[in-house]
């Protein structure tokens, strides 16, 4: 079975595609500036020249047939026809209150999501897209859908509500939704499997750490609790985004400023976070080099960084009532032993214990706990286009009509 998995952006769509008897990827890539100028298709398969096709490419229709295109090409390509590609797996980051699961999409899910669009004004719009291209250039094709709000769905109410007027909730749904659900799931599943131990029976607590940051609380499988909120910009901080703040600062920043509530936001989003305090990147290994060499700035972002983990994890501990595993994955938890040694040396009396050695780890799959450590400690690199493949072709299996 083959299945491209698809992660369509407002200028960009990166895609993967997987053959999933053999577990292995025939090919991956990406178009960038898609109705931009400077558009191109990278485009990498095993055993050929990697590909970089530079030329204009107005919409979304047209990446994904030249996408489409490439995988078939004589020289390039990896499958004989597009007939090859038995599902298409897409990122979808909202799924609102309505899909707790990935879904195969007709017409009826493609509505909700419509309606989902409101939640996420950015990002769905693009994701939907990507969705009504492939139905008209691939029918054959199931497509389905798999949601980065679903796995949280499993929170329970007092965690998700917001103690603002029920009537937000009830007639515009403004509550917790979180955010990063795939890669939650995989590296929480990853651990549980390196742990020798069933999910079902684990508390576990992953972190999240890149551009954007999450922890998510998980006992037995399910999501009980995680930072992000309403928005991604809620939780921890984070490169550019600020986290969690007091909601008075928007009309306050209005004010002094003279901007709208939406301008302070755009600050909020794009501005803060460890960029803002240190003026100097949002890159963590700027940042490193530029602490090292006494830059009180940089210094201070990455204090502040590892306080708001160390103290969100305290908070997620609490929700679950104890701790197995802590995870770290993405850019920033898969790549810096000193942001996870200054995370964990924060939790030492809760029995968290880094071995040194182990800690010194980069991007691979590595148990960083001393065996006397009360809670595993694990590096496990985030991988969610698997981890949609595997999603997908579950609900291309169950479809009646296959
Ligand atoms: P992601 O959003 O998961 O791609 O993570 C991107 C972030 O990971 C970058 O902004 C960097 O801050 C961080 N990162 C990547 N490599 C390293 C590294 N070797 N050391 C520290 N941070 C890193």
């Amino acid at each position: 079975m083959n299945i491209l998995i698809l992660n369509c952006g407002s200028s960009s769509i990166k895609y993967k595609l997987f053959k999933m008897d053999q577990n292995t990827v025939l090919a991956r890539g990406v178009v960038e500036r898609i109705g931009l100028t400077g558009s191109q298709l990278r485009y990498r398969a095993g055993g050929k020249n990697d590909l970089v096709d530079a030329k204009p490419v107005p919409g979304h229709r047209e990446a994904l047939e030249m996408i489409l295109q490439t995988l078939i090409s004589g020289g390039h390509g990896v499958i004989g026809n597009l007939k090859e590609i038995d599902a298409v797996g897409h990122r979808v980051v909202h799924g609102g209150e309505y899909f707790q699961q990935p879904v195969a999409v007709d017409n009826n899910v493609l509505e909700l999501l419509e309606e989902c669009s409101q939640l996420a004004p950015l990002h769905n719009p693009p994701n939907i897209m990507g969705i009504k291209v492939c139905r008209q250039l691939i029918p054959h094709a199931a497509q389905v859908a798999v949601f980065d709000t679903a796995f949280h769905q499993t929170i329970p109410d007092y965690a998700y509500m917001y103690a603002i007027p029920y009537k937000y909730y009830r007639e515009h749904k403004i509550r917790k939704y979180g955010f990063h659900g795939t890669s939650h799931k995989y590296v929480s599943r990853r651990a549980a499997e390196l742990a020798d131990e069933t999910v079902k029976k684990l508390k576990i607590i992953t972190c999240h750490l890149g551009n954007g940051a999450s922890l998510c609380a998980i006992d037995g499988d399910r999501s009980v609790d995680t930072t992000m909120g309403f928005t991604p910009l809620a939780g921890v901080i984070m490169g550019t985004r600020c986290g969690d703040v007091d909601p008075a600062i928007v009309d306050y920043m209005s004010g002094i400023e003279g901007i709208t509530g939406a301008e302070v936001l755009e600050i909020l989003n794009k501005h803060s976070g460890v960029l803002g305090l240190s003026g100097l990147s949002s890159d963590f290994r700027d940042l490193e080099q530029a602490a090292l060499e006494g830059h009180p700035r940089a210094r201070l972002a990455l204090d502040m960084f590892i306080y708001s983990i160390a103290k969100n994890i305290g908070a997620l501990i609490a929700a679950l009532g104890g701790l197995d595993a802590l995870v770290f994955t993405a850019g920033i938890g898969e790549n810096s032993p000193g942001v996870r040694a200054g995370i964990c040396s924060k939790l030492n009396y809760m029995g968290i214990l880094l071995d040194d050695g182990k800690n010194s780890t980069s991007g691979e799959e590595t148990l960083i706990s001393t065996s006397d450590s009360l809670v595993q400690v694990f590096v496990i690199p985030t991988d969610e286009e698997k981890m949609i493949a595997e999603e997908t072709k579950t609900a291309a299996s169950n479809l009646t009509y296959k």
